[in-house]
C-alpha cells in the first residue's frame, strides 16, 4: 500500500488548520509540524478538522525543526501531547514524561549533512527501540547516495520492520518516488513546492498525477533522465503520460547525476550495479551526452558520428546507445519545408544541440553556416563537419533560407533576449528555435514579424522523446499525449 504523507508547517494555529484541511485532499497521512508554530496552543480543534491519520512532530532545530528546544521542553510537550495515529519521536529523545504507546511511534533520525558512515549502526539503534516504525532521512549529494537508503528499505523488509527511509535533496528524488514500491511505509510530499519541509520534496499532486506513485511496483519498468540539472525537465511529464496512455507499467524519473562513471558502475550496468531495479532506459542530457559513450557496449553509427548519445537502452544485460536528437530535430523541419536539399541554413550556437543539428542538416544536403559568439568554438565545430563559420555579433541572416537557434538565448533566465531581430531576419523563409521554455520565444515573435514561417523547439523535444519511448518499449507513443503533457507542464 502506498501512503503519501503531507507535512504542514505553519506559524499560526489558524494557518495550520487551513493547511491541514487542504492537505487532506491529496494526502493519506497528514504530519502536523508543531515546531513551526510560534505559539503553542491547544491542538484539539486542528485534530478534529483533519480527516486523515495524523503524525505529530515537534522537531528541535538541530534535527531540521523550526524551534530551539531543550530536552526539558521536548519532554514537557510530549508529556501532555494529544494521542494521534503516530508520534514522530527523534531517536535522542530517550525518555518522555509519560511512556508512549510504542505501537504508535515513529522513531526518527535525520542527517542534513550527508549520508553518515555509521548508517547501519543508526538503523540498528532505531530497530532496538520498541517503536512501530523506523525513520531515517539523510541528505543526498549524488544519485548514488540513494543506494544505502534502498538497502535499508530492503533490510527492513527482510526483518519485517516498518521503515521510512529517504534521501533528501534533488539527487535523492528516486527514493521518494520508488520508496513505497520498495517497502517504505510512506513517502513525504508537499502541498506546494515552496512549502517544502525538507529539501527535494515534490508536491503530492505531482507524485500522484505525474509519477503515479500508487501504481509503481517491483515489476514497473524504470526509465529516467540523467543530467545536471534535471529537476526543471518536462520529460517526466511526457514519458509518464505516454506510459499511462499506452497502458504500460512504467515510470520515468529525473536522476540528478554528477559523477557519470560511478553512477553507471553502481546503479546502471547490470554486471556491476548494487541495486536490484527494473531499469530499462535512460535519456541523457547536458552535461553528460558525450561522457556516457565510454560506458556503453554498443553505439549506433549515427550517434558515434555526432559524438553524443541522448538515449540508452538496457537489454540482455548490455547498454546500447542511440541519438534521437538528430531525427527529432529533422522531423518538424521536413514536415514544414518538405525538402532541405540545397537550403542555405544558419545554425546559431556551437554546443551539443548545434552539433546534432549540423550533422542532420548535412545528411539532408543542406548548406550550413555556423554562427557562435566564441569564434574558437565555431571554428572547432565548423572543422569537424567541414562547414563555414562566422562570429555571431557580426551576423546578417539575409542570405539564408533557414535560421536555427541552438543557444539558450530567449529561454530561462535569457527570456528577453534574441539572437536575431525581425530586421536581421528579413527575407528568411523559416526560423526554428530549439529553445522551448517559453514555447513562443522572442526569436519566434521576431520571425513572425518578419513574415517567416516558424518552428517551435517543443516540436523537436516531443519528436526526440517519441523515438526514445519507442526504443525502450517497442511501441509508438501517442504523440499528441506527449505534446499536450509537455505543453501543459510549460504552462500552456
Ligand atoms: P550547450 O551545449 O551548452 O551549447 C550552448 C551554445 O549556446 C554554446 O555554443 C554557447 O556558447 C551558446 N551560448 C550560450 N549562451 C549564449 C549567449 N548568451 N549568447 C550567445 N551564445 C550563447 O547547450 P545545448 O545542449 O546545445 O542547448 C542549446 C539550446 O538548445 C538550449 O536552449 C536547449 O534547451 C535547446 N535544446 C533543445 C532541444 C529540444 O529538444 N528542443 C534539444 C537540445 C537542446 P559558449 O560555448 O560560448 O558558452
Amino acid at each position: 500500500m502506498t501512503r503519501v504523507c503531507v507535512p504542514v508547517c505553519e506559524k499560526t494555529i489558524e494557518a495550520l488548520e487551513t493547511a491541514a484541511v487542504r492537505a487532506c485532499e491529496s494526502a493519506d497521512v497528514v504530519e502536523l509540524r508543531i515546531d513551526c508554530l510560534t505559539r503553542l496552543e491547544d491542538l484539539q480543534r486542528v485534530l478534529s478538522l483533519v480527516s486523515r491519520p495524523v503524525i505529530l512532530t515537534f522537531r528541535p532545530r538541530e534535527q531540521g525543526g523550526n524551534r530551539d528546544l531543550d530536552q526539558q521542553a521536548r519532554q514537557l510537550f510530549w508529556g501532555t501531547a494529544p494521542q494521534t495515529q503516530w508520534w514522530d519521536l527523534e531517536s535522542d529523545l530517550t525518555s518522555v514524561a509519560k511512556e508512549p504507546d510504542w505501537s504508535h511511534v515513529i522513531v526518527s533520525h535525520h542527517d542534513f549533512s550527508g549520508v553518515p558512515s555509521d548508517l547501519t549502526e543508526i538503523y540498528e539503534r532505531l530497530a532496538a527501540t520498541p517503536a512501530a516504525i523506523l525513520k531515517l532521512a539523510v541528505q543526498a549529494h549524488d544519485i548514488t547516495d540513494c543506494l544505502p537508503v534502498f538497502q535499508l528499505l530492503d533490510r527492513a523488509q527482510a526483518e519485517k520492520r516498518y521503515a521510512i527511509a529517504i534521501a533528501m535533496g534533488n539527487a535523492g528524488l528516486a527514493t521518494r518516488i520508488l520508496g513505497p514500491s520498495r517497502g517504505a511505509f510512506l513517502t513525504y510530499a508537499v502541498l506546494e513546492e515552496e512549502n517544502a519541509t525538507a529539501p527535494g520534496q515534490i508536491t503530492a499532486q505531482k507524485l500522484r498525477s505525474v509519477y503515479h506513485v500508487d501504481e509503481i511496483d517491483r515489476e514497473t519498468m524504470i526509465c529516467g533522465l540523467v543530467g545536471l540539472p534535471v529537476m526543471q525537465s518536462v520529460s517526466p511529464h511526457m514519458h509518464n503520460a505516454a506510459f499511462r496512455n499506452a497502458d504500460l507499467n512504467g515510470v520515468y524519473l529525473p536522476l540528478e547525476v554528477r559523477d557519470v562513471q560511478t553512477f553507471f558502475q553502481r546503479m546502471v550496468d547490470p554486471r556491476t550495479r548494487e541495486l536490484d531495479w527494473n531499469l530499462r532506459g535512460l535519456s541523457v542530457t547536458a552535461p553528460h551526452k558525450s561522457a556516457v559513450l565510454e560506458f556503453l557496449d554498443w553505439i549506433e553509427p549515427e550517434a558515434k558520428e555526432i559524438g553524443a548519445v541522448n538515449t540508452i537502452v538496457i537489454e540482455d544485460g548490455k547498454l546500447h546507445g542511440f541519438n534521437t536528437d538528430a531525427a527529432g530535430f529533422i522531423a518538424p523541419l521536413v514536415d514544414t519545408l518538405d525538402s532541405l536539399n540545397g537550403l542555405r541554413v544558419a545554425v546559431i550556437g556551437a554546443g551539443g544541440a548545434a552539433r546534432a543539428a549540423v550533422w542532420a542538416l548535412l545528411k539532408h544536403d543542406a548548406t550550413v553556416t555556423l554562427f557562435a559568439r566564441d569564434a574558437d568554438k565555431a571554428r572547432a565545430l565548423g572543422q569537424v563537419f567541414d562547414v563555414s563559420y562566422e562570429q555571431l555579433s557580426s551576423a546578417s541572416f539575409a542570405d539564408h533560407d533557414l535560421v536555427i537557434n541552438a543557444t539558450p538565448l530567449g529561454s530561462g533566465d535569457l527570456i528577453d533576449q534574441t539572437p536575431a531581430t525581425a530586421e536581421q531576419l528579413a527575407g528568411v523563409r523559416c526560423v526554428y528555435d530549439l529553445g522551448y521554455n517559453p514555447i513562443d520565444t522572442r526569436l519566434l515573435k521576431e520571425a513572425s514579424k518578419a513574415g517567416c514561417k516558424t518552428i517551435r523547439g517543443l516540436e523537436m523535444l516531443v519528436a526526440q522523446a517519441g523515438k526514445q519511448f519507442a526504443l525502450w518499449t517497442g511501441r509508438s507513443p501517442s504523440m499528441s499525449v506527449m505534446y499536450e503533457s509537455a505543453a501543459s507542464a510549460l504552462g500552456h
